[in-house]
Parts: C-alpha cells; structure tokens; sequence
C-alpha cells in the first residue's frame, strides 16, 4: 500500500511502525484532589523514569523533586486547599517557591525560580500533554499529530521517520523533525487507520509504503560537506546562508555556517534554565562554530509555543519575560554575556511587538549586538521604527502568517503563501535597509516560498541543515531576470492559489 503526501524531509528510511493513537491524551484528566497521592506517584515514576539514562546532574536535579512531592508537608497543604487539583497544586508550590525566595539565599532563589518551570511541568503532566508516550527506536512514527514534547522524544529515540495525518506544515512540532532532519509526511489522511493493518514502512521522499515484510533499503545521510556559506546564482548574485537549529548537537554536522536562530526554548523545556548550564551550552556551540556567528534567540516561551503556568499562558515571547518572569531573562542574558568570550554570539528578541520592548532588553545587555524577530504584524508595519535601536533583523514567517491570518498555525487551512503575507515580508525587508535582514520562517525553507523571497533580494536566509543542499540547487540556477519577474507576479496576486501555481510554474522551469 503506498500513500504520498506532503514532504518536510526528505529521505530514504524505513522501519516498523510505532502508531501514536492520539497527539493530546487528555481524556483522563482527573481533577480531585483525592487523587492526589496517585498522581504525584505517578509523576514520580514519570520523572525517575526520564531522568534514569542521563548525566548525573539531571538525576540529582530529579532527586530534589522527588523528596519534594514526597513530602508529607507539601502533599497536605494541597489538600487543604479546598480547590481542584491543579489549582491547588499550583497555589502549593507557589507557596513553597515564595519562601524560598524569602530565605535571601541565592542557591534558594535560583531553586525559587526553577520551580515555576517545574510547577507547569507537572501540571503540564496532570493535565495530560506529559507522559505516557512512549515510542520505539528505530521505528517509524504514524499519527494524526503531534505535540512539541512528543516530537522531542522523537528525535531524542531516534526514530527513523514520521508520517503524518496533520496538514499544518509550520506547526512547532513538524518543524522540530524538519530541523532535525528526521525523513516526514504530512497531510496523509486516515493513515492511522490504514497503518493497523500493516507491520513495516519505507518512507521515500513524499511517498510512504506500507508493508507486512521487512524490507531493508540503502539509507541517505542528511549532511553534505559544505565549504562555504555563499551560494551562487547564475548571473553571480550571492546569497548568504545561515542555519536555525533547536539543539545543540545539531551543529556536530556541520561547519562553516552562522546559526541564523538558535530556538533555545527546547533547552528550557529540557530543564536547562540554570546560568551555568545554559553558559556551557553557549559557549561550547560558539567556539565550536567560531568564526562564524551564533544567534540565540531568547526563551520564546508561552502562547501556542512552549506552556508556561495557567495563570499566564495567553502571552508569548518578550512580554512573558518581560513581565512575568525577569529572573529567567536576567538569567539568560547573564548566561549568553558570560559565554560569549570569543565575540560572536549575538541576541535575537522573539514576539516583538514594541520599540519599548527592545529598549527595555537593551538596558540589560552591554557589548553585544541585539536584533529582533519580525514575526508579528505590528513589527512588520514599523521595522523603520526599530532601525534606530537593533542591529539586524530576523523575519519569522511562521508566526508572521498566523498573526496576520488570524488562524492557528496548527491549523489545516493556514495559508502560508497568502498575498498578505509576501507583502508584510517585502514591505518589512524594503524599510529595514541598511540593517542586516534574514529570513528564518519556513518560507525560506521550501521550495516555492524560497523562491518569493530570494525575488525581493533578500539574500540571507538562515533555514535548518536538512534543507542546505536543496536550496543550494535551487540557488544556483536562478538568475536575476526570472526574480524580478516572480516578485512582481507574487506582489500583485490576488490570492494565495495565483502565487502557489506562479511559484510552481517557475521551480519547474528552472528544474527541467
Ligand atoms: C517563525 O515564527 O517564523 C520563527 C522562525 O519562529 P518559531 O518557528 O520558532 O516560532
Ligand atoms: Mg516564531
């Protein structure tokens, strides 16, 4: 049986098939606290059970949770708190958290502050978005969907590929296999239930075959030895190329690259939040890629992102940190400026919506180069704005189309080659100049949304590893006549089907 789709990486695997039967088991969420001593139980086995084949330190780190919600003390200040379960939880570890911050100890502060991250991970576990997924090595994934924590157990298994029933081609989950380089189908329907009947699966490129033998193919590695960042069109035009990457071993691979986005909200949602840990980390991935540049775009955490706490989840990005929890910005920045000892790491501001906000982060930082992301409409329309405060600039069409297009980008019908959003790009590019200006929303990462945009001139784009060598072809039968001509048909379209169908017409041109 084969089914074909929509390719986010291509490659060559094959496997047994692991069926997740549902992204979000959230059916059996219990809110009595009567519960309660079953459920941290439960957690305790969870958390034991995650940290067991890690460094020593994450063991200790579990070990201090462990005591803790073993305690009698904490387990009765629960229950007394006469509300639901997750709410009382929280008020209990809050409580818990503020008297540590009371002692005036640092190592108590910084436990203080950890706590709020481990609060919304056990709620996070209560309320069923943790836990109980477990996948098989070597296997290859089938679901509807899946959330940011699965897809990271995913990759942390080392699951062969992944093939999917979702449409939603910029969710954070797809694009965490897409960074990773994990071989993923989208948009295969009712694959699921087709699956059941089936043992093994061969996924070549867009195509998924379903099979009841073991077939063993010739595999193909991702990582293509690149000795340089510049590519080439036809007429001599260069564009530059950075990488976005989620984790810090993405990098082993690959060299002679800037990190364009370094999404280190992953590290947080690893436990990583200390400075010494988050330092390590910077600074191993700076001097491993020096001279070239890292950018570490700071905690984009809350909205549709990485959950944070119940009461704050509806703010994303700067504002959370801003507002709702400096000590982790404070952190973070302290980490980054510690790190930064050979000079070529630079801050990257996720969700920013204000000037006030860069002028804000900027009072924390000192001798090194900060720039935003433009990812939300109100950035767009006022990148003239920001000259004055930033150094470079860093459009995010992810979230730049969901926030423009009023629709989740999990959804199936979001509309990444919307004329809106072409036009926020060109309009946002052409009032950046003379500040630097990249591209690292998934529009530069496929191959018709490339296209629109190296038409602008924008010529750097910084996109994940898997999808180098691709660009690189594409890059290099361009020429400057044809872009010009593409960004005008792109500019003046009236819907998103004219641009899909102009993009397409010209990518086959230029591959025939
Ligand atoms: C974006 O929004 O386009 C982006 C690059 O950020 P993320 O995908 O991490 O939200
Ligand atoms: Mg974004």
């Amino acid at each position: 049986m084969k089914l074909k789709g929509i390719s986010i990486v291509k490659g060559k695997v094959s496997g047994k098939i692991f069926i997740v039967e549902s992204g979000n088991n959230t059916e059996n969420i219990v809110f009595n606290v009567e519960k309660l001593d079953n459920i941290l139980d439960k957690y305790i086995e969870y958390l034991l059970e995650e940290v067991e084949s890690l460094d020593k330190k994450y063991r200790e780190y579990a070990d201090f949770y462990v005591n803790l919600l073993k305690s009698r003390r904490l387990r009765e200040n629960i229950k007394n708190k006469d509300k639901n379960l997750v709410e009382a939880i929280s008020l209990a570890i809050d409580e818990f958290a503020g008297q540590l911050l009371n002692t005036n100890i640092q190592h108590n502060k910084d436990l203080s502050d950890e706590l709020k991250f481990f609060k919304n991970e056990l709620l996070d576990f209560i309320e069923g978005r943790l836990g109980e997924f477990k996948v098989e090595k070597d296997s290859i994934v089938i679901a509807r969907n899946l959330t940011i924590r699965q897809s990271l157990k995913i990759v942390r298994e080392k699951v062969k590929g992944v093939a999917l029933e979702t449409n939603a081609l910029t969710s954070h989950p797809v694009l965490i296999l897409k960074d990773k380089g994990i071989p993923t189908i989208i948009g295969l329907k009712d694959i699921v239930n087709i699956a059941k009947q089936y043992k093994y699966a061969i996924i070549i490129d867009d195509e998924i075959e379903l099979t009841n033998e073991r077939i063993e193919i010739q595999e193909k590695s991702i990582y293509v030895d690149f000795q340089t960042d510049e590519f080439i069109m036809k007429d001599g035009t260069k564009v530059k190329i950075q990488i976005n990457i989620d984790f810090p071993s993405e990098i082993e691979n690959i060299k002679n690259f800037d990190v364009g986005l370094f999404r280190t909200e992953y590290l947080y949602l690893n436990g990583i939040i200390g400075k010494n840990e988050q330092k390590d980390i910077y600074e191993y991935i700076s001097s491993k890629i020096y001279p070239k540049i890292l950018t570490i775009r700071l905690f984009d955490l809350g909205g549709d992102k990485v959950p944070i706490s119940i009461e704050d989840k509806n703010v994303r990005g700067i504002r959370y940190l801003l507002h709702y929890n400096r000590d982790l910005l404070n952190r973070q920045i302290s980490a980054i400026v510690s790190a930064n000892k050979l000079k070529n790491i630079r801050i990257l501001i996720p969700m920013v919506s204000s000037v006030e906000e860069v002028i804000e982060v900027k009072k924390l930082i000192d001798d090194i180069k900060v720039g935003i992301m433009i990812e939300t409409p109100s950035s767009a329309l006022i990148t003239d704005r920001f000259k004055k405060f930033v150094d470079f600039f860093s459009l995010g069409t992810n979230d730049l189309s969901q926030y423009t297009l009023a629709i989740s980008r999990e959804n199936i019908s979001f509309q990444q080659f919307h004329p809106s959003i072409f036009r926020l790009i060109y309009y946002s590019y052409s009032k950046s100049k003379p500040k630097p200006f990249s591209v690292c929303g998934d529009m530069a990462s496929n191959d018709l949304g490339l296209l629109a945009v190296l038409s602008f001139n924008i010529n750097t784009i910084s996109i994940p590893i898997p999808y180098l060598q691709r660009a690189k072809e594409i890059i290099e039968r361009l020429e400057k006549n044809i872009l010009s001509e593409i960004s005008r048909k792109v500019i003046t379209a009236y819907k998103e089907d004219d641009i899909i169908k102009c993009l397409r017409y010209y990518l086959d041109l230029l591959l025939s």
